[in-house]
């Protein structure tokens, strides 16, 4: 077996922030990945100024992403155009980048910067007595003192590590395509919160026009789990229902390509064990509020990176402590919600309540652009931690209520 200090599976944006940090910092790293270079990844491609604060942090160039200055939010005939918040925290803009691009560039800088990167590498870890101690793929195998898992929603390597979404748990599905568009240079995301399914049941989830500055848009929809009937709800026919409903206003062309679903995982059972971590939506780390996870999936990535650097022994348990602290209580107050809105009474009024006044549509704003969490100040951190606490309270009833079926 030959020998690197990290070993990588997966080269999304969470696992290339991973490999960029950790072979800048001078460990010698190797990605699997596999799919073929310059993949694509079902996603709107929405960057908030949270992911834009975490691109900088890794010196990425964003000349190459069309820049948003904020959000325009849709709820029935209400219509609320809100720039994002200059709180100092994050970046004061957010960018749309198609993810073809985004993560070319991403892997191709962890290359850069040492890493190296093999494609078509279906990998999967090798335990030894429950630890793991390394990757196989491609019928070579490799060891090392960390395994970083970075392989996005569940699959085998999750189900071999038992990281599996917790199935008592909501979780989202979510479809896109692009098309062109005369207004595909907007500066703002477009969010349309009022979605009915094809029998007219308000659906928990929203539509987006995301322009991408180069001629096209990605449009799509997205649905939580806790709604009545999602097991039967038809994303192809929500994406036509919602097209239909934004083609004129953005002069859409046709689609340029079949709309393709995927999922959003919203929680794992584990994220960590000996000799492993998990990052990104492998970790569950997507917003229950809004489905977005490229932020979140930087953030543990480099965090996972920093931490092996210092010491990789104590890595993994280090990594779940601080992950718990700083998404923990903000996605499961996420989930907690989304339980409620499933119910379509619940959904009609809150969104009446989100967009009505200036003040609390900022709120939404912060939410929906990952802006919030604990340490948030101000009128927004104060709202999520009142939700926090009334949400955990009404936990048990918003479980045993819950409309799906
Ligand atoms: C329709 C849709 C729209 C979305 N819109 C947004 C948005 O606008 N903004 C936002 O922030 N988030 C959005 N998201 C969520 C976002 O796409 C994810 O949070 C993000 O991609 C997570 O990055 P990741 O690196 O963790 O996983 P991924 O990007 O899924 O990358 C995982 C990689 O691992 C590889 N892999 C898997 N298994 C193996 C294996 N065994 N061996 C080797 N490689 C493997 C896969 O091929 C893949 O390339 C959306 C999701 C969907 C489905």
């Amino acid at each position: 077996m030959e020998r690197r200090d990290l070993l990588i599976i997966g080269g999304g944006p969470a696992g290339a922030a991973t490999a960029i940090r950790a072979a800048r910092g001078g460990a010698t790293v190797r990605l699997f990945e596999k799919g073929e270079k310059g993949r694509d990844k079902v996603c709107g491609d929405g960057l908030t100024p949270r992911a834009v604060a975490a691109l900088d942090e890794l010196d990425v160039d964003l000349t190459d992403a069309h820049r948003i200055a904020g959000l325009r939010m849709i709820a029935g005939r209400t219509q609320r155009e809100l720039p994002w918040p200059d709180n100092g925290r994050f970046a004061p803009h957010g960018a749309v980048w198609p993810r073809r691009r985004l993560d070319e560039r991403l892997i191709s800088l962890a290359g850069e910067a040492g890493a190296e990167l093999e494609f078509n590498a279906d990998a999967v870890p090798i335990l030894d007595n429950g630890r793991v101690v390394g990757v196989e793929a491609n019928g070579r195998r490799w060891r090392s003192d960390l395994v970083v898992v970075a392989t996005g929603a569940p699959g085998n390597v999750a189900r071999m590590l038992g990281a599996e979404r917790d199935p008592d748990e909501p979780f989202g599905l979510a479809i896109r395509t692009y098309a062109a568009s005369p207004r595909h240079a907007d500066t703002h995301l477009e969010a349309c919160l009022t979605l009915r399914d094809e029998h007219g049941t308000p659906v928990p989830g929203y539509g987006w026009m995301f322009p991408a500055g180069d001629g096209t848009v990605n449009i799509g929809v997205g649905a939580l789990s806790t709604m009545k009937g999602f097991k039967k709800l038809n994303l192809n026919k929500l994406q036509a229902s919602y097209r239909s409903l934004v083609e004129e206003s953005w002069g859409l062309g046709p689609d340029l390509e079949r709309p393709r679903a995927w999922r959003l995982p919203m929680s794992t059972l584990k994220r960590h064990g000996p000799g492993w971590v998990a990052i990104g939506d492998a970790a569950g780390l997507v917003n229950p509020m809004n489905g977005e996870g490229i932020d979140y999936g930087l953030e543990s990535g480099m965090l996972a990176a920093d931490l092996f650097l210092s010491d990789p022994g104590t890595t993994p348990d280090t990594y779940d402590r601080l992950i718990g602290q700083r998404f923990d209580s903000f996605l499961r107050t996420g989930r907690r919600f989304s339980f409620l809105i499933g119910h379509p009474w619940i959904l009609r009024s809150g969104l009446r309540l989100a967009v009505g006044t200036q003040g609390i549509a900022n709120i939404t704003l912060q939410v929906m652009g990952n802006l919030v969490d604990d340490q948030t100040p101000g009128a927004a951190g104060r709202v999520l931690r009142i939700a926090d606490k009334t949400l955990a309270v009404a936990d048990p009833i918003l479980r045993r209520t819950r409309a799906a079926a």
